[in-house]
C-alpha cells in the first residue's frame, strides 16, 4: 500500500477555483471542477471545471456529468502529463455532506481519490477548506471524512 499523501492546493489556484466556481454556478445552481497535479504527486497546480469538459452538465441545477466528458479530461491530462487528484463541486446551502448520488458515484472511482464540496455555490466571502467538506473515497461506494484542519489536504502559500 503507498503511503497516504497529504495533497496541497496552492493558494492563487485556490482563489481562480472559487471565482470560476462561483461565475459558472452564478448563485442558482452546482458547479463543479477536477483537480489535477502530477501523477504520483501531491500538489493540485491546476483545474478544469466540468461544464468545460460536459457543456451540458450544470443546466439541471445538479451536476449531471456524462460520461463523454472523461474523453477530454483524459486527452488534457495526457498532454500535460497529469492526473485528477481531487474533485471539487458545490452546494446550495450551508450542508457540506454527500448526496446519496455524491456518495454512489465517485467523479474518479479510485481508491485514495479526494471530494470536496464546498457551501453556498461558493457565493461565501474568503472561502477555505475548513468550511468545506472534504472525503476520501475507500472504495466500494465507501468515503471516510477528512478534517481539513488536521493535514491531509491543505491550502499553500
Ligand atoms: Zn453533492
Amino acid at each position: 500500500m503507498p503511503t497516504v499523501k497529504e495533497l496541497i492546493i496552492v493558494d492563487s489556484v485556490w482563489e481562480e477555483l472559487i471565482h470560476d466556481l462561483r461565475k459558472r454556478g452564478d448563485g442558482e445552481r452546482e458547479s463543479g471542477a477536477f483537480l489535477l497535479g502530477k501523477v504520483g504527486g501531491n500538489l493540485i497546480s491546476e483545474y478544469v471545471c466540468y461544464d468545460d469538459l460536459d457543456p451540458n452538465c450544470l443546466d439541471h441545477g445538479i451536476i449531471t456529468f456524462d460520461g463523454s466528458g472523461y474523453v477530454p479530461l483524459w486527452q488534457l491530462c495526457k498532454e500535460k502529463g497529469l492526473t485528477v487528484l481531487a474533485d471539487v463541486h458545490t452546494h446550495p446551502g450551508e450542508w457540506v455532506g454527500q448526496s446519496r448520488s455524491d456518495s454512489n458515484h465517485p467523479m474518479i472511482a479510485q481508491s485514495g481519490h479526494i471530494a470536496i464540496i464546498l457551501p453556498e455555490y461558493a457565493q461565501v466571502k474568503n472561502l477555505t477548506l475548513t468550511d468545506a467538506g472534504v472525503y476520501e473515497y475507500k472504495g466500494d461506494k465507501k468515503w471516510k471524512t477528512i478534517k481539513p484542519k488536521g493535514g491531509r489536504v491543505r491550502l499553500s502559500k
